[in-house]
């Protein structure tokens, strides 16, 4: 997948796309990043990328031209077909699995990173753009969301993680959030492993698993359960949690 990210700020992504997973994939080229700074398009003598807001206010407002003119090289530059252009943006639609399995499925993406009080609107008007939020808070600029757009994105693509099946089995994956994990000692300051994970029983840790599953997403994403493909068994087992829940906070 190849990844044009506009940015003021190429040094923010020195580290992530450096080091673990995203390093990886980058060296064995199953990830392309270009980093574009639009200071480089700005064409007045101070090179400036951002300008006061018509109307007046406070704040800077990223300038449409620099931009622009850095879109229109990608875009010229571009020989597989149109790419998906993303705009970082606390206003845009939130991220979430659905989607960047979607996203994941691309070729080409390329990502504005806003900056100051945002960008000139005639930016969406000009270009076909989609603009993602990561969260419902403000932060001072858009590198942070492309990164977690590529790191999110990335685990889908064939290569990237060690073992394939593990982005399927996270959470979200089946609409779930994921059961408790626990690894070695079995003991550790009087707390223990439960006793269904050393039984080597595939089929009691395989119910184990959705039922904790299950009860996680109830207690602390019910929302998600509207959305999930739950069979007979989960609908048995959501009964029984519901039950263990009315009788007390703690029936595990
Ligand atoms: N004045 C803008 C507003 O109220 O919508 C906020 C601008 S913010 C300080 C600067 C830039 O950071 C935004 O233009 C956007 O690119 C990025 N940004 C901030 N929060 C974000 C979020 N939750 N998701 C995605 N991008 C965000």
């Amino acid at each position: 997948m190849k990844i044009d990210i506009i940015t003021l700020f190429p040094a923010m992504f020195d580290g992530p796309l450096r080091e673990s997973m995203l390093g990886r994939a980058l060296r064995a080229g199953l990830l392309n990043v270009r980093l574009w700074n639009p200071r480089g398009f700005s064409r007045d003598k101070h090179r400036t990328v951002d300008d006061k807001p018509y109307g007046g206010g406070t704040g800077m407002v990223m300038r449409i031209e620099p931009l622009a003119l850095c879109l229109d090289s990608i875009l010229a530059d571009s020989h597989d077909g149109k790419p998906c252009i993303l705009v970082t943006s606390p206003q845009g639609r939130v991220l979430d699995d659905t989607w960047v399995r979607e996203l994941a499925a691309s070729d080409h993406l390329v990502i504005v990173c806003g900056h100051y009080e945002g960008i000139d609107e005639r930016l969406h008007v000009l270009y076909d753009t989609i603009e993602y939020s990561i969260g419902d808070y403000v932060l001072t600029g858009g590198e942070l969301p492309a990164m977690v757009l590529i790191d999110a994105v990335s685990r889908f693509i064939p290569g990237v993680l060690g073992d394939p099946a593990s982005a399927l089995q996270d959470c979200f994956s089946d609409g779930l959030l994921k059961y408790p994990q626990y690894t070695r000692p079995e003991t550790f300051r009087g707390t223990c492993v439960p006793e269904v994970l050393l039984s080597g029983h595939h089929e009691r840790i395989r119910q184990w698993r959705r039922k904790e599953a299950l009860r996680r997403t109830l207690q602390r994403r019910p929302d998600l359960l509207n959305k999930a493909h739950l069979g007979d068994e989960d609908q048995r087992l959501l009964d029984e949690l519901r039950k263990e829940m009315e009788n007390g906070p703690q029936a595990r």
